[in-house]
């Protein structure tokens, strides 16, 4: 028994091992990412729920990995969160995020996720006001999403960040609402001028009335405190006229566009030289 009992600990080793080989690989090549600029932003538009028309886009990054095609930011965001790597990473995606955002229209907005760890380094205030001063993008055209883990940890702390963003004139959405253990405190005592309903209430709620009431309660409590609300992941025609009647302000998903990267008019092919 003792023998299988070390045999086990033997095969659980090396599989533990095994991860943290891969946990060690990935983080090099993040570095490497890095350094050789092997990032890109996609954007993918939020509309109106009455007009469809773009009031803004979101940034969301992907990874062109070497070898590896479009690696998306589920598989590496985790991991450049449990080092410093995420800052690097964050200060990029904020710098490009505000340099496409000038070359569009200047009616849209730009929303930019920030993790935890991000949002509590102590030199964001200070990195997003240098942005904005560099690329000369109206500050109330930048938004940061954020999700209420980015709250949890300190309260104080966090309500003192929000008030040093918002004093930029930036604006703040909080993100996946509703899937966090006290999402109804933290819209009271935080300045949030958006709540995103998180996709899975989106997806359940035409078959199912419990998330339909969900999503109804989200909009009611958001409005009862003057917040425009945004569904993400819509995907269908019946999700986004549900969407409008409950009073929704705006809708994104792939119903209305997949995320792109986004090419300036300047540099699109101009098409009159096509003829
Ligand atoms: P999120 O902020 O909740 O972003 C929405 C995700 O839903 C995106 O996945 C988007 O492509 C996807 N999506 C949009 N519309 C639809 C739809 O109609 N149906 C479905 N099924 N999915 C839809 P993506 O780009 O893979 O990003 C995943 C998560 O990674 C994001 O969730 C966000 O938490 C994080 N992330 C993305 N970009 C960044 C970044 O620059 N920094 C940080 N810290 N996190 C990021
Ligand atoms: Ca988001
Ligand atoms: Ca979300
Ligand atoms: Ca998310």
């Amino acid at each position: 028994a003792k023998e299988a009992g070390r045999g086990c600990y033997r095969v659980y080793d090396a599989a533990l091992h095994e991860v943290h080989e891969q946990k060690r690989d990935l983080e090099a090549a993040l570095h490497e990412a890095i350094e050789g600029d092997q990032f890109v932003l996609h954007f993918q538009p939020k509309v109106c729920s009455h007009t469809r028309a773009i009031v803004g886009r979101e940034a969301l990054i992907r990874w062109n990995r070497p070898g590896r095609g479009m690696v998306y930011p589920d598989t590496f965001i985790p991991v450049a969160e449990q080092s410093l790597l995420i800052n690097d990473i964050g200060r990029w995606t904020i710098r490009a995020a505000c340099e496409a955002a000038v070359k569009w229209d200047a009616t849209e907005t730009v929303a930019v996720n920030l993790s935890a760890r991000q949002f509590l380094d102590p030199d964001l205030v200070a990195d997003v006001r240098d942005v904005l001063r560099e690329t000369g993008l109206n500050p109330a055209r930048l938004e940061l999403e954020i999700t209420e883990t980015a709250l949890i940890l300190n309260k104080q702390l966090a309500a003192t960040i929000l008030m040093e963003l918002k004093a930029l004139g930036i604006k703040i959405a909080l993100d996946d609402f509703g899937t966090g253990y006290s999402s109804m405190s933290y819209v009271q005592s935080f300045p949030f001028d958006r709540l995103k309903i998180d996709r899975s209430f989106v997806a359940a709620m035409n078959g199912d009335r419990k998330s339909r009431a969900i999503v109804e309660a989200i909009i009611s409590l958001a409005h009862s405190l003057d917040i425009p609300v945004v569904a993400e992941g819509v995907e269908t025609e019946e999700q986004a006229s549900l969407l409008r009647s409950l009073l929704c302000e705006e809708l994104q998903g792939f119903l209305i566009a997949r995320p792109e990267p986004f090419t300036s008019p300047d540099q699109a092919e101009p098409k009159s030289d096509k003829a």
